[in-house]
């Protein structure tokens, strides 16, 4: 396992934040500065205005700009000269470099091969980028598991199962329950989901998230990935992973163990929470928040709509299919979800879309990073046919 103090002096190594100006990003540079860890290097796809903020508040740390526009470049340059780099080898180069603890909060496959060498170098990986075990699971376990690397889990629910499960002997586990907001439509009949707009489905009741996440959370798309993600970090087989509804977004998740015993994480919706937990693992420093209020809110649990969600299913089905098929669940989505912000597509069109393309193409063996990103640029091909096509039918 990864030592994550610096030669015992529980000093905690230096950070990298990959996906710096994001939701993640941000607040795990929040952390970082409220625990005073040492920030060794940020990345971001442009060298926005928030990046450039961002270095300057970590005077020494590199920073990789993957996509800047000419102008951006010109500015990252002239604001931060030699500690700047540009492009996807750069990215590769700082996620690899060793003796670091790296928080992947990049979105969509994009952060895969980041999180393969991050692990390939010998690196702890706290990982929000969901997309790197839904896409490439075979490929990013097998990372894991053959160096000294090993993947922490950001995402929330997975944070929750992961504190459950410390100290437990996995034969004795049951059960692996999810909880699922169930994002701002819970509510909504069938019908009424026809018509809502973006501004709707970015209104997320309980998280604050970026909005790719945020449509996910809204179709249950994003507990599709879950469900898949979870199958991959506890090597549990679907028939064992279950998704319940909970508005309150308190339970973060709960195992359920062969003796009927059920353990749960609870907390509030707070993702500075288990970012911490993932890079101090497993010390627990303070947070300095206010003492939860147990009486402030009920607990609630339903079943999930999954006729009128049925990207919820069409996540189980792609996760019991294997291979390549996950990987194709997250890029049609993630064409998906972008033409429905741009208002190309219905809401109801992102399933359509995503059950149009699974059906399509061929299921294939994933043996690298390489395999799972032309499965990734197929899927993504097909997936912009079925929305062009979905425009037309308009
Ligand atoms: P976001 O859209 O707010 O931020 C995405 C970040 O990724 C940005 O910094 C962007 O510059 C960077 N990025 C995008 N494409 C890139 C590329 N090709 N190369 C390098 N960097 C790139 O997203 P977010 O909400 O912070 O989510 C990040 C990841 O964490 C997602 O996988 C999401 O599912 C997961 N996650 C987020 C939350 C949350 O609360 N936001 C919770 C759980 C899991
Ligand atoms: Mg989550």
């Amino acid at each position: 396992m990864v030592d994550l103090f610096v030669d015992g002096t529980r000093q905690l190594k230096s950070l990298t934040i990959l996906g710096a100006t994001g939701s993640i990003g941000r607040q795990t540079l929040e952390v970082a500065e409220s625990l005073d860890i040492h920030v060794a290097g940020i990345a971001a796809y442009r060298g926005s205005d928030d990046l450039l903020l961002a270095a300057r508040r970590q005077p020494d740390c590199r920073v990789v700009v993957v996509g800047p526009t000419a102008d951006e470049r010109e500015q990252c340059v002239a604001a931060l000269g030699t500690r700047v780099a540009f492009g996807e080898d750069a990215l590769l180069g700082m996620a690899g470099e060793p003796e670091r603890i790296v928080v992947n909060g990049i979105v969509g496959a994009a952060g895969l091969a980041p999180t393969v060498a991050a692990l390939d170098a010998g690196n702890r990986v706290a990982l929000a980028n969901k997309e790197s075990l839904v896409a490439g699971g075979p490929v990013v376990v097998a990372a894991a598991t053959a160096g000294d690397g090993e993947i922490i889990p950001v995402d929330s629910e997975h944070s929750a199962l992961w504190q459950c499960l410390v100290g437990e002997q996995e034969e004795t586990v049951r059960r692996l329950i999810l909880t699922a907001s169930g994002g701002p439509f819970r509510g909504r009949s069938r019908h009424e989901l026809e018509s809502v707009t973006v501004e709707e489905a970015l209104a997320h009741p309980t998280w604050s998230m970026g909005p790719r996440i945020t449509i996910d959370s809204a179709t249950l798309m994003n507990k599709a990935f879950e469900v898949i993600e979870a199958h991959y970090l506890y090597a549990i087989p679907y028939d064992r992973i279950d998704v319940v509804v909970h508005p309150q977004s308190i339970v973060h998740s709960l195992v359920e163990f062969v003796d009927g015993t059920l353990k749960a994480e609870l907390g509030d919706p707070d993702m500075r929470v288990p970012i911490q937990y993932a890079i101090t693992y497993p010390a627990r420093y303070s947070a300095n928040l206010d003492p939860f209020d147990l009486t402030a809110s009920p607990l609630e649990f339903e079943p999930p709509r999954r006729d009128d969600f049925p990207c919820l299913d069409l996540g189980y089905w792609a996760g019991r299919t294997g291979r390549s098929a996950p990987a194709v669940l997250n890029a049609a989505d993630e064409v998906a979800v972008a033409a429905f912000l741009d208002g190309r597509i219905p809401f109801l069109a992102i399933a359509d879309v995503v059950a149009a393309t699974l059906d399509y193409l061929p299921i294939v063996e994933l043996n690298n990073v390489a395999d799972v990103l032309a499965v990734d640029a197929e899927a993504r091909k097909a997936a912009t046919r079925f929305v062009e096509v979905t425009g037309e039918v308009r």
